[in-house]
């Protein structure tokens, strides 16, 4: 069986990315498993720039085939942001439900249909030498709500409403609801032929 490095510190991530692909033949790894925790400085000026930066450098280190992600937040009354600030907005330190709760005090003002907003996910796989071998992007279309609910998920998950939900928050869904339409599940179906014929 091929091994797989998920190169990401975000354990609610590694838990979707196995989740959602547990049809494949591979051996997940995870940066903890190849004894890796140096971060890398994502200064690039796109997701799919800085997915490329975590792939190369965390395959360099590895050796295995490599998959990173890079995704974002994209609230249209802000113009797109936090975007590639998802991670950082609101300041260095905060927790998760400070950085939503600054985005919501952002967003005080704007009437529920300009609260329109999407996930976006860019994933990126490399070989062992960093070649990078493909791409995918997912898209999950949604809306900022007035007030978190819900207890699922993890980040921004309690105040985005994912459209078709019933005005469910993500973090009410459950799992198998979420993966199907998050953002990383649609960048994964977008992925999975590939990685299926790669890893055959
Ligand atoms: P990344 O680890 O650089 O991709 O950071 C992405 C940012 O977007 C983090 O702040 C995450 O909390 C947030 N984010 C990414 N995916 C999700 C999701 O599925 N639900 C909620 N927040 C997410």
């Amino acid at each position: 069986m091929k091994n797989l490095l998920i190169a990401t510190k975000n354990q609610g991530k590694v838990a979707e990315f196995a989740d959602m692909m547990n049809d494949l033949e591979v051996n997940w790894l995870s940066l903890a498993d190849k004894g890796i925790d140096f971060d890398v400085v994502e200064d690039g000026d796109t997701f799919t720039a800085n997915a490329i930066l975590k792939v190369k450098a965390y395959a360099a280190a590895a050796g295995i085939m490599t998959l990173a992600d890079d995704s974002g937040l994209e609230v249209d009354a802000l113009n797109g942001e936090p975007g590639l600030y998802t991670a950082r907005y609101g300041g260095p330190g905060l927790s998760h439900e400070e950085r939503y709760q600054f985005l919501l005090k952002n967003l005080v003002d704007v009437p529920e249909e300009k609260r329109t907003a999407q996930f976006r996910c860019v994933i990126v796989v490399a070989d062992g030498n960093g070649e990078i071998l493909t791409t995918a992007e997912g898209i999950c279309p949604g809306r900022i709500a007035f007030t978190p609910r819900g207890a699922n998920g993890f980040g921004y998950d309690p105040v985005f409403v994912p459209d078709g939900k019933g005005g469910r928050t993500m973090a009410e869904l459950l799992p198998e609801e979420k993966h199907p339409i998050s953002h990383r599940g649609r960048a994964i179906e977008a992925l999975a032929p590939f990685l299926r014929e790669l890893l055959a």
